[in-house]
């Protein structure tokens, strides 16, 4: 049913998404679909923020960052997924809403807080995630500390 599985992962939060990935991986076989793994840096260069960072610093944080998330894909997921990772700069709601679009996926799986009701309220990725999306969003929410 799905040809393209999206999940978007904050690399500094792993633990978090453990539970997300083992449903992502099953719905991947499932499916025989592809996974796609996104991170979403921040996107200084075109704000103010950006004209006060070092030449080449924000170059060095993509080479970084890509690296780990080859070896997240690496270590956490099976040879048999075709994988590929994605590593885009903005705004990560924003981001992975536009990601989904563009790739065509057919399913977002996205590892989540719990929270109560009341924090629900104040809005979070996968609340934004979930609201926009054009295509359907399994939210795994994990009760778990900051990495
Ligand atoms: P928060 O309110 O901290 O965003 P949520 O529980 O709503 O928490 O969503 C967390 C999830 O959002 C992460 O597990 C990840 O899937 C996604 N996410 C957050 N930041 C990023 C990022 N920079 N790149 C990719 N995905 C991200």
């Amino acid at each position: 049913m799905f040809n393209k599985i999206l999940l978007p992962i904050d690399l500094s939060e792993t633990k978090l998404a453990a539970e997300a990935l083992k449903i992502a991986i099953d719905e991947c076989r499932k499916n025989n679909a592809e996974l796609h793994v996104l991170m979403v840096v921040p996107g200084f260069r075109l704000s103010p923020v950006g004209t006060y960072l070092p030449e080449g610093t924000m170059k060095k944080m993509h080479e970084q960052v890509s690296a780990d998330l080859h070896k997240f894909i690496e270590k956490n997921i099976p040879k048999d997924i075709k994988s590929f990772s994605d590593l885009i700069s903005g705004e990560p709601a924003e981001e992975i809403i536009e990601a989904a679009e563009k790739l065509g996926v057919g399913l977002v799986v996205i590892p989540s807080h719990s929270r109560t009701i009341g924090q629900i309220l104040l809005g979070s990725t996968a609340n934004k995630v979930v609201a926009h999306a054009h295509c359907p969003v399994m939210v795994v929410k994990t009760k778990t500390k900051k990495d």
